[in-house]
C-alpha cells in the first residue's frame, strides 16, 4: 500500500476522535481513552480501570457507533441506565435500554428498532441479559461490543459483589467473535485478577489509569457528640450547592434530611425502603435540581452521575476503601473542585468488624474484609496524606502527597499523650470493664455524679485535671482506635475496657508513645477552601450571562423532563458566558457542543447570548 493511499483511509481512532468531536463536543481523548478505544477497535477485548469521572463510557460508547452492528452494555443499575441513554440521545445517539422498567410497548419497539439495525446501543442488566430468550435473539444479530461496566461488581474480593455478574464469563463462550470491555473504577490488584479470572479476560490487555482524583479535596474527622449537629453545620456552610450526604441507616437518613430542611437546606432523604415512585420522584427532583442535597443510604449512588455534586459528606464512615473513593468519587465529576468529608469513629470501626466477623462466608473472604475494614481506618485515622494512602492501597506505586487534603494543609496535627494515655488506662482498669466511656471521663475528671466511696477511694479518681473533658473524649477514642482499650457493646450501652494486654504494658512502661489527633480549629467553619474553577474563571462582567444561560437550561430541562447537565454542562456555560460566540460556527468550537446539541440548541442559545450585547 502506498503511503498516500494509507492516509485517504483514516485509521480506527482518527474515525473516533472524529464522533468525540462531532457527537460529544470534547477536542481530544483524556488520559487511557485513546488506547482503550484503539484496542477495542482492533476487534480485541480488554479491560479498564479508570478513575470516576475519567470518561469510561466513551470507551465503549465511541466502539458502538464507529463498529457494525449493536453494542450491548451490561449495567448493574436501572439509574445509571436511564441517566446516560438520556445523555445519549440528547447528543443524537441512537440508544436505548431493556430492563424491568420498560413497558411492553417500548420493547416491542426497541426490538423492532434493533432487528431493523436502527440502534447503536442497548442497554441491560446483567440478569436480563443472561436469559435464555434474550441470548437466543442476541445471537442471530450482529454485535459490535460487549461493554460490562462496573466490572468490580463481579468479584468477592472487591466491595459491590453481585452474583448475576457471576453468569457474564459465559458470554465468552456465547459470542467469541465480540469484543468484550471490562470497565470500573474501583479495583485492587486482587480484586483486576479476580474480574479477568471471572469475565475470561486473562489474555486480554489491561489499562489501569492513575486514581489521582485531583479535584478533590479529602478531609477527615472523628465525630464528636452530636455528630448530625456538625453534618448540619458542614452543609449549610456549602450553600447553594449540589450535595450528597451517606448515612448508615434509613432513620437516620430520614431524620438528617429533616433537621437540615429545618434549616433551610432544600435536603431529601433515599433509601431502599422507600417506595419506588417516591424514590424515582426523588431522584428526578435532585437530578434536576440546580442546588439539592440527598441524605440517603450507599442505595443511591452507583449510577447517579450528577456532574456538579460539590460534596459528599459521610455522616457515618463507607465499608472499605474502595467504597469511599466510589462514594466520594460522586462529586466533582465535571472537573471542577469537590470536597470529600468523612466523619468516623471507633465504634464504627468495632462495629463494622463485628458484623465482618458475623457473615456467613469463606473464613478466607472474612480476613480479607476484616484487613480492608482496618485499612480504611488507618487511612481515616492516620496522618499521612488521605489522596497517597488510597492511590498506594490501589497499588499505585511513586505517589506524590496532594498538597491539598487536610493532612497535606496542616489540618491535622499531633500531640504527644503518653501520660494522659496512662492515666485512662490505669482508669479503665481500676473501673474493671463495668462503665462506659462518658463515666470513665468523669471518673478521671473527678466529677461523677452521686459518686460512691468505693470509686473516690480508687487511686485513679479525679487525676485526669489536666485535660478538658472533649480532649479525654478523643483520647478515649484514640486509645480505641489503637486496640489499648476495647468496647463491649453490651446490647447498645457500651462498657470500656483493656484492650490489648502486651500494648498496654508496653504503654505503662514507656515503651510505647501515643499520639493524639489535633484537631485544627480554624478549618472547623468548613469554608471550601477553594472555588470552582469554572466560578473563578468567569469574571464578574459576565455573570449575568452565565446566570441567564443557567435559567434557559432550566426550563429547557423542566420542559423536556430531564436533568439540566444532559443539556450542557456548567463548564459549558461558562465558556459560552466568556467567549460569546456570535455564530453558530463559534458555538460548535466550544467544548461539550456536538453537532446534535448545536442543531438542537444553538439558535436558542445564540439568542440568549445576544440579548447580552453578543
Ligand atoms: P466515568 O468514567 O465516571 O463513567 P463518564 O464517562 O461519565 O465518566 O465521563 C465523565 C465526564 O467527562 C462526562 O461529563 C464526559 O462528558 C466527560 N468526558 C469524557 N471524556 C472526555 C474528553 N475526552 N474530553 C472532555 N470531557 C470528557
Ligand atoms: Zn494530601
Amino acid at each position: 500500500m502506498t503511503s498516500a493511499l494509507a492516509e485517504a483511509r483514516p485509521s480506527p481512532l482518527d474515525a473516533a476522535r472524529d464522533v468525540l468531536r462531532r457527537t460529544f463536543g470534547h477536542a481530544d481523548f483524556r488520559g487511557l481513552q485513546a488506547d482503550v478505544i484503539g484496542e477495542v477497535m482492533a476487534g480485541r477485548s480488554a479491560m479498564a480501570v479508570l478513575p470516576t469521572g475519567g470518561g469510561k463510557s466513551l470507551c465503549y460508547q465511541i466502539p458502538a457507533m464507529l463498529r457494525p452492528g449493536l453494542g450491548l452494555v451490561v449495567s448493574p443499575l436501572i439509574a445509571l441506565m436511564t441517566d446516560q441513554v438520556a445523555a445519549l440521545i440528547q447528543s443524537g445517539v441512537a440508544a436505548a435500554r431493556l430492563d424491568s422498567n420498560i413497558g411492553l410497548d417500548e420493547r416491542t419497539e426497541t426490538w423492532r428498532r434493533i432487528e431493523r439495525g436502527e440502534l447503536d446501543l442497548l442497554y441491560v442488566s446483567p440478569e436480563g441479559l443472561m436469559q435464555p430468550h434474550m441470548l437466543d435473539r442476541l445471537s442471530r444479530l450482529s454485535l459490535s461490543i460487549i461493554a460490562i461496566d462496573e466490572a468490580h461488581c463481579v468479584s468477592q474480593w472487591g466491595h459491590d459483589f453481585r452474583p448475576e455478574y457471576r453468569m457474564l464469563g459465559r458470554l465468552a463462550d456465547l459470542f467469541p467473535a465480540v469484543p468484550r470491555l471490562a470497565v470500573t473504577a474501583t479495583a485492587d490488584a486482587r480484586t483486576r485478577e479476580d474480574i479477568r479470572a471471572e469475565l475470561r479476560l486473562e489474555d486480554s490487555a489491561e489499562f489501569v489509569a492513575s486514581f489521582a482524583r485531583p479535584e478533590l479535596i479529602l478531609s477527615a474527622e472523628r465525630k464528636r457528640g452530636g455528630a448530625s449537629k456538625r453534618v448540619i453545620e458542614l452543609v449549610t456552610a456549602r450553600p447553594g450547592r449540589s450535595g450528597v450526604v451517606y448515612a448508615g441507616s434509613r432513620d437516620k437518613t430520614e431524620a438528617l434530611a429533616e433537621s437540615l430542611r429545618a434549616a433551610g437546606v432544600p435536603a431529601l432523604a433515599y433509601h431502599a425502603g422507600l417506595d419506588k415512585q417516591v424514590r424515582t420522584d426523588r431522584l428526578e427532583e435532585v437530578l434536576e435540581a440546580d442546588a439539592a442535597v440527598m441524605v440517603a443510604t450507599i442505595a443511591f449512588g452507583m449510577g447517579v452521575d450528577k456532574p456538579d455534586v460539590r460534596f459528599v459528606i459521610h455522616a457515618d464512615p463507607p465499608a472499605s476503601i474502595e467504597a469511599y473513593w466510589q462514594e466520594i468519587g460522586r462529586a466533582g465529576r465535571d472537573g471542577e473542585p469537590a470536597e470529600g468529608i468523612t466523619l468516623y469513629g471507633a465504634s464504627d470501626m468495632a462495629w463494622a468488624l463485628r458484623r465482618t466477623a458475623e457473615r456467613e462466608m469463606d473464613e478466607a473472604v472474612k480476613q480479607v474484609q476484616a484487613r480492608k475494614v482496618r485499612q480504611l481506618y488507618a487511612m481515616l485515622d492516620g496522618t499521612g496524606c488521605r489522596a497517597a494512602a488510597v492511590r498506594r492501597y490501589f497499588g499505585e506505586e511513586g505517589v506524590e502527597p496532594c498538597g491539598q487534603c487536610d493532612v497535606c494543609s496542616g489540618g491535622v496535627e499531633t500531640v504527644d499523650a503518653t501520660v494522659p494515655a496512662q492515666k485512662a488506662l490505669s482508669a479503665a482498669h481500676r473501673l474493671n470493664g463495668r462503665f462506659g466511656r462518658g463515666r470513665l471521663v468523669d471518673h478521671l475528671l473527678g466529677k461523677t455524679k452521686d459518686v460512691s466511696d468505693w470509686e473516690t477511694g480508687l487511686s485513679t479518681w479525679g487525676i485526669g485535671q489536666e485535660l478538658p473533658a472533649g480532649q479525654w473524649r478523643d483520647l478515649v477514642e484514640q486509645l480505641l482506635f489503637e486496640g489499648l482499650l476495647r468496647e463491649d457493646p453490651n446490647d447498645g450501652r457500651p462498657l470500656v475496657g483493656l484492650g490489648d494486654p502486651d500494648a498496654v504494658r508496653a504503654v505503662f512502661r514507656g515503651e510505647r508513645p501515643v499520639a493524639m489527633l489535633k484537631p485544627h480549629e480554624t478549618e472547623r467553619g468548613g469554608k471550601s477552601r477553594r472555588k470552582s474553577r469554572e466560578t473563578e474563571a468567569l469574571s464578574p462582567a459576565d455573570r449575568p450571562l452565565f446566570e441567564a444561560l443557567r435559567a434557559w437550561r432550566a426550563s429547557e430541562a423542566k420542559a423536556q423532563h430531564v436533568p439540566p447537565y444532559v443539556i450542557f454542562h456548567d463548564r459549558t456555560l461558562a465558556e459560552i458566558a466568556t467567549v460569546r460566540p456570535g455564530s453558530r460556527a463559534a458555538l460548535a468550537r466550544l467544548n461539550g457542543v456536538g453537532e446534535a446539541k448545536l442543531a438542537h440548541y444553538g439558535a436558542a442559545v445564540l439568542e440568549v447570548v445576544e440579548g447580552f450585547g453578543g
